[in-house]
């Protein structure tokens, strides 16, 4: 991340759900494989309409907010999550539709997606992303359900929830914003998901870490070169008050929607061979080293998945 100009910022606007072309949006959502279809409807319908849990009037106080920290994170970490860390919260950081968030610190947590079935690019790919999707929402229910029973408000959030889960991870020390435009973990590299959960009881904040991440991005650029829509740019940019990497959203979308959620970025991420991935990235490396460039990976992606990408729309 580069310097941050946050008096200028305004609250985060969200991008539209699927894509700016809500038809194309709806079939690649109906060609989901069955076991995505069932995570995102336990997801949608059960866990995600009781996100923001009942507060328990009998408050226990918190008198050391360092060690509440700790605890809360202990407790993530022990319903499956891989990674957390606690953000100071403010208002303006939820999304500009969010009506009213009067929390003070988010916990964020992350999980590993399996690097095999990311790698994958097919609809393996795309059910790993949901069951991951699935049990982060599970564990910030459970979490923020422990929250209010201390007697604070909480609310889970989601993938698509009322907060930009990235910025708030990088607040929170869990890592640093790749060229890619997701967020690098030291353990677990390209290779995973977040979850958060929003209160307003006290805690500790971490804080954001330099793990040598950006200065690896500034001289790297596997992701732009094997990006198939040439959307990963390759200088930062200032927005809404951060100098960060971005990513053009519309030039990724059309193979995002072939390609099952396209994660060809995070795969490619030499980064991932510094954490719990090691090894498969190392296998996966002399299979990138063959194939070059975006070219070579689809020919590739098409010839392991019997998929022909551009017959899809
Ligand atoms: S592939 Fe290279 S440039 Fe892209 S995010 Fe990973 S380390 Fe950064
Ligand atoms: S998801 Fe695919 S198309 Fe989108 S930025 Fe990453 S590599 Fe490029």
């Amino acid at each position: 991340m580069g310097k941050m100009y946050l008096s200028d910022a305004a609250a985060p606007v969200r991008g539209v759900v699927g894509g700016t072309d809500r038809d194309r949006a709806a079939r690649f959502r109906d060609r989901y494989p069955p076991a995505a279809k069932r995570n995102l409807y336990i997801r949608n319908k059960i866990l995600l309409p009781n996100r923001r849990p009942p507060v328990n009037p009998t408050r226990t106080e918190i008198t050391d907010a360092a060690a509440t920290n700790m605890e809360i994170k202990a407790m993530a970490q022990e319903m499956g999550a891989h990674v957390a860390g606690v953000a100071e919260f403010d208002s303006r950081f939820a999304f500009a539709d969010v009506e009213c968030l009067n929390h003070r610190f988010a916990v964020v947590f992350g999980i590993a997606m399996s690097y095999d079935n990311m790698a994958d690019i097919g609809p393996r790919s795309q059910d790993e992303v949901h069951r991951v999707y699935h049990k982060l929402d599970d564990i910030g229910l459970r979490l923020a359900h422990q929250v209010a029973a201390y007697g604070y408000q909480s609310a889970m959030q989601p993938n698509e929830g009322d907060v930009p889960l990235i910025a708030l991870a990088y607040l929170a020390g869990l890592g640093e914003l790749g060229k890619h435009g997701s967020l690098i973990s030291p353990e677990l590299g390209s290779s995973f998901r977040l979850g958060a959960v929003t209160t307003d009881m006290p805690l500790r904040a971490d804080r954001p870490k330099d793990y040598g991440i950006d200065e690896v991005c500034v001289k790297c650029g596997v992701c732009t070169r094997f990006c198939p829509g040439d959307a990963i740019k390759p200088d930062k940019k200032v927005i809404n008050g951060v100098e960060r990497w971005h990513v053009d959203t519309p030039a990724c979308e059309p193979y995002f929607h072939r390609l099952y959620g396209c994660k060809i970025c995070l795969m490619v991420c030499p980064l991932n061979s510094r954490g719990v991935f090691g090894e498969d990235y190392k296998r996966a490396a002399k299979v990138l080293v063959r194939t070059k460039d975006a070219k070579g990976m689809l020919r590739l992606i098409e010839e392991r998945t019997d998929m022909h990408y551009e017959d899809f729309d």
